[in-house]
């Protein structure tokens, strides 16, 4: 069972009375029925702690990230889930992911999530520019929005936290006794998850990849819950809409809400490590238009057509196994055919060389590309989509 920082065995009481008085995060103290003081965002010794601290190594570990803002709370709410997080730069300092939740009468509630990955633009810009538009009156129900997810890998532009290395998509459920990315996931999946009815996660192709924009749901074993994603999928109007299988869903984030019977939408919104003008408008149309569908804002849907496409084989996948100097033959988002040349990668070390032919194994769309003009062994080098009927 999981332990809370509210109703714990006396392992987990951290507070010092000097940080209560002085909350520079804003973070809430509770007596706990120990009748100590504790804080979830602490790692100071309680003063009041009247005996000793044990621990069952059975016992789940409390999150340690605090919320500078409450989910049940009427009214707009901008503040930060907190997380202890002590570094040769600041050595009592933490890391901060930025949060608004609005929330407005009973209706459902919808959670956007962007930054999971740190160089994906589109999401964290609609998601900010969605957090100060948004008024009280404008909401049906709750909106939680959470734009820079992984806080210390957007600050950084990577992809990867910069603080464990880890990719915070294959990190969910999480664990709240592992890393900072382990920590937040979990904080994600027992805090936020469980009180949400829809789920839109905001990716792109960051610097190693360039997509056609498009909305996604995966194939699930649970077809209502499956057509439930794909209304919401359709009703975000990205230009293309998108069955996909994962080559490996453990850790994330989709798989994790998927299996907990919320609905999930997830977009892939072109790449490279930017953001275009007309990335940006697919990203901040898609979110209204999300929101609309599920009831909580009240706004005209903005309908656009949308090309349906799957990926139903492995051999969707096109993978490098030589470095070199790419050379893309088919254009992002048109047609490719069975055996012809989609890539070739050229030996820039030597002249005289012949360059390796990528051939696409199968008809389709070109969906995906390896961005960075060099590619290495192992890389992605393109993704073929096939277009399907509605
Ligand atoms: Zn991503």
């Amino acid at each position: 069972m999981r332990a809370t920082a509210f109703g714990h065995s006396a392992y987990k009481c951290y507070l010092s009375h000097a940080l209560l008085a002085n909350n520079a995060t804003g973070t809430t103290a509770n007596s706990c029925n120990n009748q100590h003081i504790t804080c979830p965002n602490g790692n100071y010794t309680c003063l009041e702690l009247s005996q000793p601290a044990t621990m069952n190594p059975n016992d789940e570990i409390a999150s340690q990230i605090s919320s500078s803002i409450k989910l049940e709370v009427e009214g707009k709410q901008h503040g930060h889930l907190s997380l202890p997080h002590s570094s040769n730069e600041s050595a009592w300092g933490s890391v901060r992911i930025p949060i608004t939740v609005i929330k407005n009468g009973s209706g459902p509630t919808v959670t956007l999530i962007a930054g999971n990955h740190g160089d994906e633009y589109e999401g964290p810009l609609a998601l900010l520019k969605l957090a100060n538009e948004l008024n009280l009156e404008d909401i049906n129900g709750r909106l939680i929005l959470l734009p820079c997810l992984n806080a210390p890998a957007v600050a950084s532009a990577s992809r990867l936290s910069p603080i464990d290395n880890k990719n915070m998509n294959r990190c969910f459920p999480g664990d709240s006794n592992g890393s900072i990315t382990d920590k937040i996931a979990d904080y994600i999946s027992t805090s936020i998850i469980p009180e949400s009815d829809y789920v839109l996660d905001l990716h792109s192709g960051g610097k190693t990849l360039d997509f056609i924009p498009l909305a996604a749901v995966h194939f699930l074993a649970d077809r209502q819950l499956q057509e439930k994603a794909e209304n919401a999928m359709i009703a975000f109007g990205a230009p293309n809409s998108l069955r996909m299988r994962e080559l490996d869903d453990r850790g994330m984030l989709d798989t994790m809400v998927e299996t907990a019977g919320k609905v999930f939408v997830t977009t892939e919104l072109r790449g490279g490590g930017t953001v275009t003008r007309e990335s940006l408008q697919i990203a901040e149309t898609g979110c209204r238009n999300f929101l609309v569908h599920t009831g909580i804002l009240q706004q005209e849907l903005v309908l656009a057509s949308t090309r349906m496409l799957e990926m139903p084989e492995e051999n969707c996948f096109v993978v490098a196994d030589c470095h070199g100097m790419l050379e893309m033959c088919s254009f992002l988002g048109g047609p490719v055919y069975k055996g012809s040349v989609i890539a070739r990668v050229h030996d820039f070390e030597n002249t005289g060389r012949a360059p390796r032919e990528f051939i696409a194994g199968r008809d389709g769309i070109l969906m995906a590309r390896h961005f960075p003009g060099l590619i290495t062994p192992g890389d992605c080098l393109a993704v073929i989509a096939e277009e399907v009927p509605r």
